[in-house]
């Protein structure tokens, strides 16, 4: 007899996420299927589920989870890195499969770019076979050419889902695009997960300095219990951002501003705000913008006159991810990660979806046992 599934399902933009059940397949050969042990409620999937970004419906929501083998397809033996795999061990996998075979992938190199990137708990229809293709339910069915780690020894799924996707998006943003340099004064505007990954990632890349910019109150005061940054902003204390501006730039040296700021808003206005904050010759990392939230006018003459270096970073790769979980060990040394963690059941989704979208809690998480 087959297992049956709970899956917190978006059947129409706006309206409640429905709790539904499937069947949970057999794998096919190079699929395994994984018990979720915790699914992650992002940011992203509050715009989703307002619609601000493409996809298909109906959809089991959930793109970050951790959990344990369930049935292992045939011939899957192994993780991505030759860790042997079985029935019951712990893993995490990267989000999507990209085709491999466009020209982003094999030229460019760029996998994140890929337009055939199937995507766990975004794009895969929930009314097609497999059905189980998000984190937010008992069981997902983790198709052939998923990158999946076995975690290693001591890492715990606390600490995997503590970041969520910000942890893997912060990897490639951060350490690989913007590249924190010793010694940087670092900016980080926005102080939900993704800002606390890069306030956290910059800290330990050797960041002499890290300004956290944000809010509310609450969200601040768990980053600052947590140590991951120097000096804290609040955003809704300083509401002028001409102010807001001059107060950061203020606990930069001589007033210069940041070596590099950190845009993990995913509001627009930020952006116009965090090249005030860079200095002349800086670097300005637009990673937030995640979905589209509009225009906002950009004065480009700030860009010519400072000399600045205006990055982009979309999403994470395979390769982020293995670099995400292999850092956790040390990550967790110098900051307590599941403290970032609010559990609920899952047929709580929509409330820790409200809670999230208020910024109620850092990190929504929903728990299944
Ligand atoms: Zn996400
Ligand atoms: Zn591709």
């Amino acid at each position: 007899m087959s297992d049956a599934s709970r899956a917190v399902v978006l059947r129409e933009f706006h309206s409640p996420l429905v709790l539904e059940r499937a069947e949970v397949p057999e794998p096919e050969p190079g699929a395994v299927v994984a018990r979720v042990s915790y699914g992650g409620v992002c940011g992203t999937d509050i715009h989703l589920h307002h619609g601000h970004l493409p996809m298909p419906t109906p959809v089991v929501l959930g793109h970050e989870a951790v959990g344990r083998v369930w049935r292992l397809g045939e011939g899957v033996g192994a993780d991505l890195l030759g860790a042997p795999l079985r029935e019951g061990d712990w893993i995490a996998w990267a989000s999507s499969i990209p085709c491999g075979r466009c020209y982003w992938c094999l030229v460019e190199g760029e996998r994140t770019l890929c337009e055939q990137r199937r995507v766990y708990g975004i794009n895969q229809r929930f009314d097609d076979w497999p059905h189980l293709s998000g984190g937010w339910a008992d069981f997902i069915y983790l198709q052939p050419g998923t990158a999946i780690v076995r975690l290693p020894e001591g890492v715990t799924p606390e600490q995997v889902i503590s970041l969520g996707c910000a942890g893997p998006t912060v990897v490639h943003g951060v350490l690989h695009i913007a590249e924190v340099r010793f010694g940087d004064v670092v900016i980080v505007q926005g102080s939900g997960p993704v800002g606390m990954a890069a306030a956290m990632y910059s800290r330990l890349s050797g960041a002499s300095k890290v300004i956290l910019v944000g809010g509310p109150q609450n969200r601040l005061e768990l980053a600052s219990e947590l140590g991951v940054a120097d000096v804290y902003v609040d955003i809704f204390e300083t509401t002028d951002p001409e102010e807001r501006v001059q107060r950061v730039l203020g606990e930069t040296e001589r007033g210069r501003g940041a070596d590099l700021v950190i845009e993990c808003t995913g509001a627009p206005d930020s952006v116009v705000e965090g090249m005030e904050m860079t200095r002349r010759n800086g670097r300005y990392l637009v990673l937030g913008q995640y979905t589209d939230r509009g225009a906002v006018p950009i004065n480009p003459h700030v860009i010519t006159r400072k000399q600045l270096t205006v990055l982009g970073s979309w999403a994470f790769a395979e390769a982020h991810h293995v670099e995400y979980i292999q850092s956790l060990p040390h990550l967790s040394r110098w900051f307590d990660l599941p403290r970032l963690l609010t559990p609920y059941p899952l047929e709580d989704a929509n409330r820790a979806l409200a809670d999230v979208e208020a910024g109620r809690v850092m990190k929504a998480v929903l728990a299944t046992g």
